[in-house]
This record gives structure tokens, C-alpha cells and sequence, in this order.
């Protein structure tokens, strides 16, 4: 995104400039000859330089300054994002705590969690993970399992188990969604928890993925004790909780675009060197078609950062604009494939790219998901039906428990999520 910055942005984007060049040599290598391939190693390179980044204020920028962020705006972290890309340097690792979770403690957590979480995060010393998905809720967040128990002294046990948890085997702690009385509505018998990932009870199991990292994890919970202080916000008003998380998922992704590097002339200069793919109209066909993709979402997220800057929430027009954006790099990704053939698909990046791009069509809102959303908020189309509203959620499970029951046996006490899910997610559930 080329912001047409304002004199201030401009002498804020060469302090931004000049410490990136002051500071590049120290930055960890992620690509070619000199990068780390040990795993522990590159972990501890990075977070020792998100430090780094966050002691030159160039991590947490739109945080609050009490909170050890520089109070500044959404226009100068995406400043801080494009600099970050252009000097080659890799971001923060902990962009999941710092761009979704800090800001919900600041939104919910008491002072205590403020004080005791918010700076070792910041920087890096404490890498965090989002604990919201489960097997049978994921698109319908509101549906997960995971149980917790308040106990007579206040403190409570927790069971259960999560999925597709980013970080989860890096992590301190985790932000955890889970839900402290069933017989209420789905919606209203959730609590959001501090879970500290090295607690008696806790399991982090590692999932491969196909662009190789293992990234991912299965958590699961055995009656893991947690402190009467670990709820953050309201015992049973977790979704609301939850509700903001994805609001900053949602900006993350967006602002964090920019630092992805799906640009058209990056994409343009990996089939150039090929001289008959450059004259060949098919290929210039396509790439113009995913250029115009590209344009439309870059002033799409000058309307979020204007609303952002603005003080407001973004609209459902961030929905329309990952769909566009991921669609995009795919076909940018399958265009390259096309043009210089296996060698794509060796190390680098773009068989980074391309193996890790379907993934994303899931991450923070499925398409279907986010197309719901424009459809019904854009378009002003009828909503899907919500054959859940008001119906206590144990009742709901027993209902869901006979359905697959009489349908199909073997599988009767998993439950798969499809009935509670279909009617509930496109009315705002993860999207
Ligand atoms: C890269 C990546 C990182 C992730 N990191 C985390 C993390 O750190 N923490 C975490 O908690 N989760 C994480 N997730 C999980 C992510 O939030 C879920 O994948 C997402 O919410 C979708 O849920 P699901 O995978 O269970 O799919 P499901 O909800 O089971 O959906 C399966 C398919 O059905 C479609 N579908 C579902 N409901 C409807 C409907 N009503 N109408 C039409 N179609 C529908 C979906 O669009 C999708 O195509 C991550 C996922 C990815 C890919």
C-alpha cells in the first residue's frame, strides 16, 4: 500500500528507515545460504529480536505508551509494516499475542493481567498463543467443548481440547475460550481464561504441515488447575471477550498484509526473466487480472485504515478484501508455478507461498464464512437460519447426539458440529 504520507508520516517513516538500516545486520536470516535452520536457534533469534524491535519502538506501535507501545496509529504501524518489508528484516514472532491477545487484556483483563503479561509479551520474552479452536467448533466458535469447573476456593479445573493452535508449542501462556456453564445458550456460557502452557495437565501435540513447518499444535487439557485470577472479563461473558480477539484477528491480517509481500510487481519480476511468457497474452491476461485484484484491496484497506484512524471498527469490507487478497495470491502463486515449473516448487519462497496459501482461506474466517458476512452485510441478503438461538447448550448437544444417533451410530457421542454450526456461523460466529 503506497500511503501518500503526510509530512509527519514521512519524517516518521525515515526515523522508521534509519533504524531498520542502523539495526538490519542484527536481525535473523531467514532465506538463502545464511539462514538458521535449527528451530530452537531461529526461536530464540527471533524473539530476541522482536526485543530488539520492541526497545526501538517498532513493536506494539499502536499500543498505549502505559502499556510500553508508542500510542501511535493504525497509519504508522501498516509505516512500520512496509519498512519492516523493504529492509528485508523479518517482523515479530509474537504477532498473534501483540496484534490480537495484548489488546484484548487491555480491553478486558484486570490491572494485575495488564501489569503481570502485557510487557513480557511485548517484548518476545513470553510468546502467547490463541486458544479458540476446536474440532467441533471452528467457524461456530460459540460451540466449543473445552469445560471449565469453578471450585469451592474460587480457582478452577480445566478439560478439554483445542486445535490448529498456532504457537502453542513456543508458548508461556495461552488465551482460552472455554465454556463454564452449559445449560445457558451457546453464546452465554463461555469464560475467556489465562492458561500458563506449562501447567500439570497440559498436552501440546505438533501438526506438520505441507510448506513443512510445524507450526501448528494440538492442545489437549486434563484437569489442569487454574488460578481463581486466570478469567479475563466476566465469568460467562466470554464471547464478548471473544468478540474482540477476532475484531484485531481480522486488523491483524489486513494491516499484516503489507508485510506478506503479495505484490503484483514481486509476482511481475519472478516470470519476467521468461522471455516467451513475457510476450505470451495469456500469462499478461492473468497477471493484469490479479494486479486490478491487488489495487482493488490496497484501496479497500485505505478505507479500513481511514475508518481505523477514525476511531471505528471496521466493516464487513475486510472481509470482502482477505477473500480478494488470498484468491489473489493464489492464482499469483499457480501463475508462477505455470511459468517456471518445478523449479518453483523447490526451497524458497514461493513454494513457501504456494504450499501455505490454502491454509490461509481458513485462518482468521473461512471464504464461506466471510462471503456469509458480505452477503448478508453488504448485500443485504436474508440471514441462514438459527436453529440454535435461545436453546441451552447441553440441550443442544443432546439434541445434536440423537440427530447423528439415529443417523449413524458409530459416531454418536463426537458430535461433528454441522447442526450447531451451519445455523450459527455466518450470523458473526468467527467471521
Ligand atoms: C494458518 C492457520 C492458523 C490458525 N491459527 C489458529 C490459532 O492460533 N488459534 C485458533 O484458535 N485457531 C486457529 N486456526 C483455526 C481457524 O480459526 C479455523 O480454521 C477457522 O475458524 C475455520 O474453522 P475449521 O477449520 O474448524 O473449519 P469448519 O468451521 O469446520 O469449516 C469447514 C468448511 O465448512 C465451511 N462452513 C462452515 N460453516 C459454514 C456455513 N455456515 N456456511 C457455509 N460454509 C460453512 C467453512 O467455510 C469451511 O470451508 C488457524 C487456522 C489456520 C488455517
Amino acid at each position: 500500500m503506497d500511503l501518500n504520507d503526510t509530512p509527519e508520516q514521512a519524517e516518521y517513516r525515515a526515523t522508521v528507515r534509519e533504524w531498520l538500516e542502523r539495526h538490519r545486520a542484527e536481525a535473523p536470516v531467514l532465506e538463502g545460504p545464511e539462514a538458521i535452520t535449527d528451530e530452537q536457534e531461529l526461536i530464540a533469534a527471533r524473539r530476541a529480536w522482536q526485543g530488539k524491535l520492541a526497545e526501538g519502538g517498532l513493536a506494539g506501535v499502536a499500543w498505549p505508551r502505559e502499556y510500553g507501545g508508542q500510542g501511535r496509529g493504525p497509519i504508522e504501524q501498516v509505516i512500520v509494516n512496509q519498512e519492516i518489508g523493504r529492509a528485508g528484516v523479518p517482523g515479530i514472532l509474537d504477532a498473534i499475542g501483540v496484534g490480537m491477545l495484548g489488546p484484548t487484556i487491555m480491553a478486558h483483563g484486570s490491572e494485575e493481567h495488564k501489569a503481570r503479561y502485557l510487557g513480557p509479551m511485548l517484548h518476545g520474552d513470553e510468546v502467547w498463543c490463541q486458544l479458540f479452536s476446536e474440532p467441533a467448533a471452528g467457524s461456530d466458535l460459540a460451540a466449543v467443548q473445552a469445560r471449565a469447573r469453578q471450585q469451592e476456593d474460587g480457582s478452577w479445573r480445566l478439560s478439554g481440547q483445542k486445535v490448529w493452535t498456532t504457537n502453542a508449542q513456543i508458548a508461556s501462556f495461552g488465551l482460552l475460550l472455554a465454556r463454564t456453564d452449559p445449560d445457558l445458550p451457546k453464546h452465554n456460557g463461555l469464560t475467556m481464561f489465562i492458561v500458563p502452557m506449562d501447567a500439570e495437565g497440559v498436552t501440546v501435540r505438533g501438526l506438520r504441515q505441507i510448506s513443512g513447518e510445524a507450526e501448528f499444535n494440538e492442545v489437549f487439557f486434563d484437569d489442569v488447575p487454574l488460578s481463581a485470577e486466570a478469567p479475563v472479563g466476566p465469568v460467562g461473558g466470554g464471547w464478548r471477550t471473544a468478540l474482540t480477539t477476532l475484531m484485531f484477528e481480522r486488523v491483524t491480517i489486513g494491516l499484516g498484509s503489507e508485510g506478506l509481500g503479495y505484490r503484483a510487481d514481486r509476482f511481475a519480476a519472478a516470470i519476467a526473466s521468461d522471455p516467451d511468457a513475457r510476450r505470451d497474452p495469456e500469462v499478461r491476461r492473468r497477471l493484469g487480472e490479479l494486479a486490478s485484484e491487488l489495487l482493488a484491496v490496497r484501496f479497500t484497506g485505505y478505507r479500513t485504515l481511514t475508518a481505523l484512524q477514525q476511531g471505528q471498527t471496521p466493516g464487513p469490507e475486510s472481509a470482502l478484501a482477505k477473500v480478494t487478497l488470498v484468491n489473489a495470491a493464489i492464482e499469483a502463486g499457480e501463475l508462477v508455478a505455470d511459468v517456471r515449473g518445478p523449479e518453483a516448487l523447490g526451497e524458497g519462497p514461493w513454494s513457501y507461498m504456494i504450499s501455505f496459501l490454502p491454509g490461509l482461506k481458513s485462518a482468521g474466517g473461512s471464504e464461506e464464512i466471510l462471503r456469509n458476512t458480505v452477503g448478508e452485510r453488504v448485500l443485504g441478503l436474508p440471514p441462514e437460519p438459527r436453529l440454535d438461538k435461545g436453546i441451552p447448550f447441553s440441550e443442544l448437544r443432546a439434541r445434536e447426539r440423537q440427530a447423528a444417533g439415529e443417523a449413524e451410530p458409530a459416531t454418536a457421542t463426537q458430535g461433528n458440529g454441522a447442526g450447531a454450526g451451519a445455523g450459527d456461523a455466518a450470523s458473526g460466529a468467527r467471521a
